[in-house]
């Protein structure tokens, strides 16, 4: 059986990109259908409370061909991944397959004959996909965007690199994300926590045909932050690790007093304080880093995450 596609778009101000999108989408959709890929496609923008008349635009393209356009409007802005998360949770009661992709269409919309393929004949019910190549970027958005990556493995956040949101979700991988109840969701981080057989779909990332980005540094770096906050007890953890080179420090500076003593070059007072103070210092900071390690745990229960999620079961 071939399966109902909802196609999700979180859409921030972006009146200039949604007439050629929405167009572009009806085509890709019939195409999907008369290509038997589908049994039928939707469309489902999500407003995330714009400013601009993107919320008209979208309710014309519905009034247009309800079939193929469906909209969702936030009550305000509540960012990129909240807006997706919205998109998935209606898009789970109805769709068998969904498909979250940015509103600009940077991605190319054809990786999803190859995402529907996979889901199609290989049962894969998590698609990625995945950037080739960074050309269009510019050099700081790339360099940033790669060190956004590796700070994140860094800290123990374990995403697919160059993986943005554009990805193919069967409906029981849509509805165990779901399951994932906590307030400050990373969805890259989470999609990795929920499992199922997976594959990846590689695509050239283009430019943006129009409007600018809603994702300047400043986003950015709030984004990476949120995501390791929200993913990550790794900085908590780093805390006792710092004390203990602090205690360390101390080691030294009492193997020094001690060697000038006996060579005769000690000053007096000054080697005994430098010891205290480091001694001191790293005692707290490993201190903290136990209060720290306590927290960590109380985080991970306020999560509720799932503690598994079953796959198949014979019986
Ligand atoms: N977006 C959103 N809410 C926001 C910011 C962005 O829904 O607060 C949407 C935006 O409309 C677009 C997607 O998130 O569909 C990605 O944004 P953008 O293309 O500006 O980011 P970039 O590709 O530059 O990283
Ligand atoms: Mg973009």
């Amino acid at each position: 059986m071939l399966p109902v596609v909802y196609i999700v778009v979180p859409c921030y101000n972006e009146k200039e990109v949604l007439p050629e999108t929405s167009k572009r989408l009806a085509e890709k959709a019939e195409s999907l259908i008369s290509e038997g890929r589908a049994e039928s496609v939707r469309i489902m923008f999500v407003n995330d409370g714009s400013k601009d008349n993107t919320w008209e635009i979208i309710c014309s393209l519905h009034e247009e061909n309800s079939e193929i356009f469906t909209g969702l409007c936030l009550s305000r802005n509540r960012g990129h991944q909240n807006a997706l998360l919205a998109g998935i949770t209606e898009a789970a009661k109805h769709a068998d397959a969904i498909i979250s992709m940015d509103a600009d269409l940077q991605d190319d919309i054809n990786a999803v004959d190859e995402m529907l393929d996979k889901y199609n004949n290989e049962g894969c019910e998590v698609v990625y996909g995945v950037r080739n190549a960074r050309k269009t970027d510019t050099f700081f958005k790339r360099s940033t965007a790669r060190g956004f990556y590796r700070f994140m493995k860094l800290m123990g956040a374990d995403i697919v690199y160059d993986h943005a949101d554009y990805r193919l979700l069967s409906k029981r991988a849509a509805q165990a994300l779901l399951e994932f109840s906590e307030v400050n969701l990373f969805l890259r981080g989470v999609v990795t926590l929920v499992g199922f057989k997976s594959d990846k779909v590689y695509y050239d990332r283009g430019e943006r045909f129009a409007g600018e980005s809603k994702y300047p540094l400043k986003k950015m770096i709030a984004f990476a932050i949120d995501g390791i906050t929200s993913f990550s007890v790794k900085p908590l953890k780093m805390i006792t690790g710092v004390g203990f080179i602090m205690a360390f420090i101390a080691l030294i500076f009492l193997v020094k007093a001690i060697v000038d003593h006996y060579t005769g070059n000690a000053d007096a007072g000054w080697p005994s304080i430098m010891c205290s103070v480091w001694f001191i210092g790293g005692v707290q900071t490993v201190c903290i880093g136990i209060i720290g390690e306590y927290i960590g745990k109380i985080y991970g229960e306020s999560k509720h995450r799932p503690r598994f999620i079953i796959d198949k079961y014979l019986g």
